[in-house]
């Protein structure tokens, strides 16, 4: 697998074309860590590399669940080989447990268990510092569609979150929150795409609630690699417990 053109660099991926495959891109996670609109910035050595490893387990469960994904294979230790879709600029947030910015907006108690799950949209715009929206607003803006665009998108985002909080559980952690992007293959699939790890998640320890995810960067606790690795090394051992 050829690595040709850099198509796109974001604040946590490099995406690359692959010479004589169209249809496929290397994803190359990066080292750096942003927070507020990248208004905070750090370098975390061997943190794209978790993210990578991380992503791809998460990506592989998903997939034996039923869940269609960009994902196809781990090349080596910082990148995954990609299907090219065309992302949806939709950022879709899931929330189990009350905390960041929906107790800092609505004054919920943080920690508060979420009942029913919650479920929001977040315009993918950097220069607008990903804005709140409602469906309206996506199809007024052609962020989507179709109203059943949106639907969808909901439905595979609860169904994600039913995979994964049992999945988490298991290794003793609480899936709090997560975002997701999806996109539109050439086919014009809507599968999910972008990574799934702690820089997009948040994990509570079960037991000491210990944060362990991009939090302990946003909030300066430090320790953000060893929190990295300490989830890479839970659901890790889990999967080859199950071989
Ligand atoms: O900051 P907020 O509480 O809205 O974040 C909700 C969830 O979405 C968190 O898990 C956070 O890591 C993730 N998120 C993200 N990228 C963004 C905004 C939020 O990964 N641009």
């Amino acid at each position: 697998m050829e690595k040709s053109k850099l198509l796109y660099e974001g604040k946590g991926k490099k995406l690359y074309e692959v010479k004589d495959k169209s249809d496929l891109l290397i994803a190359e996670f990066k080292d750096d860590l942003t927070a507020f609109n990248a208004q905070k910035r750090d370098v975390e050595s061997g943190k794209g590399a978790l993210n990578n490893e991380i992503s791809t387990i998460i990506f592989q469960e998903l997939m034996k669940n039923g869940i269609q994904t960009h994902f196809v294979e781990k090349l080596n230790s910082t990148e995954m080989l990609v299907k090219k879709v065309s992302i949806i600029p939709i950022e879709v947030v899931v929330r189990n447990v009350a905390t960041g910015s929906l107790t800092r907006r609505l004054g919920i108690q943080d920690g508060k268990v979420l009942n029913p799950v919650l479920v929001e949209f977040y315009y993918k715009e950097d220069e607008l510092g990903d804005p709140i929206i409602t469906d309206d607003h996506a199809l007024l803006m052609e962020l989507a569609e179709t109203q059943e665009e949106l639907e969808f998108l909901k439905t595979q985002a609860r169904k994600i979150n039913q995979i994964l909080i049992p999945f988490f559980d298991k290794v003793d952690l609480r899936l709090i929150d997560f975002k997701l992007e999806f996109g539109k293959d050439s086919e014009g699939n809507i599968i999910l795409a972008d990574e799934v790890s702690p820089d997009s998640c948040r994990f509570w320890d079960k037991n000491s609630g210990e944060k362990l995810d991009k939090d302990r960067f946003r909030e300066g606790i430090g320790g953000v690699k060893v929190a990295y690795e300490e989830v890479r090394n839970r659901i890790k051992n889990k999967m080859l417990g199950e071989k």
